[in-house]
């Protein structure tokens, strides 16, 4: 099954990333950029998701997610504001007004979409995907268990984290940064050099013999799956 996201977001170069990111990791999308659409269209299409921007002209984000709350037909439907950076005392507002969570702008993409993944299988497991595969590597999220061919890979939790996190986005490079937030959360002190090191922890438990190395180092910029050797 494909879980539905609703946008509602009033930047129209902001939204239509969004709906390219998150139909490329098949979702359902649809948009809005005014919000009292957004509340009708939340009781008629019951989203599993809205993704609701704080500055919205006229309705404000805010009073949007107040009245998503306080409809039965909409009561439980998770809600992830958008915010912008400075609005401290509106974030926690926001929460307090039944948001689930928040991101601030601008966010980084591979963060916000750990995010509605976080959100979602909590909300609604039956609709986020428990198998990621990726050529050879395959990785069972409701198993905890990461299989190479026909071989099982012992992997410990943070090495799983972070394999699952590159596998969500396949293709891409991802910062040491985007890496610290995405797998170790962005309130962790932990420095980058942290990363490397559960990267190599994670290679040399992915490879065998003469088997490719699916973790491509990008220098200066950070690390990404890519299942085609490079020669
Ligand atoms: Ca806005």
């Amino acid at each position: 099954m494909t879980a539905k996201v609703l946008i509602v977001e009033d930047e129209a170069a902001l939204a239509e990333m969004l709906r390219y990111n998150l139909e490329a990791e098949g979702y359902a999308v649809r948009h809005t950029a005014r919000g009292d659409d957004a509340e009708m269209m939340v009781a008629e299409e019951h989203p599993d998701l809205v993704l609701l921007d704080w500055m919205l002209p006229e309705v404000s984000g805010i009073e949007i997610c107040r009245r998503i709350r306080s409809r039965p037909d909409s009561r439980n439907v998770p809600i992830l504001m958008l915010t912008a950076r400075g609005e401290e005392g509106d974030r926690i507002r926001g929460l307090s007004t039944g948001a689930d969570d928040y991101v601030v702008k601008p966010f980084s993409l591979p963060e916000l979409m750990a995010r509605i993944r976080a959100i979602l299988r909590r909300a609604a497991p039956d609709r986020i995907a428990d198998v990621l595969a990726m050529g050879d590597i395959s990785l069972d999220r409701a198993a905890h268990r990461v299989t190479r061919g026909a071989r099982e890979v012992r992997l410990g939790p943070t090495e799983f984290r972070l394999l699952e996190f590159l596998m969500e986005s396949p293709g891409r490079v991802l910062s040491r940064a985007q890496l610290l937030d995405g797998v170790w959360g962005r309130d962790a002190y932990v420095d980058e050099r942290t990363v490397d090191v559960h990267i190599g922890r994670l290679r040399k438990a992915l490879i065998r013999g003469k088997e490719h190395d699916p973790v491509r180092t990008v220098r200066g910029s950070g690390y990404m799956l890519d299942m085609e050797p490079v020669n």
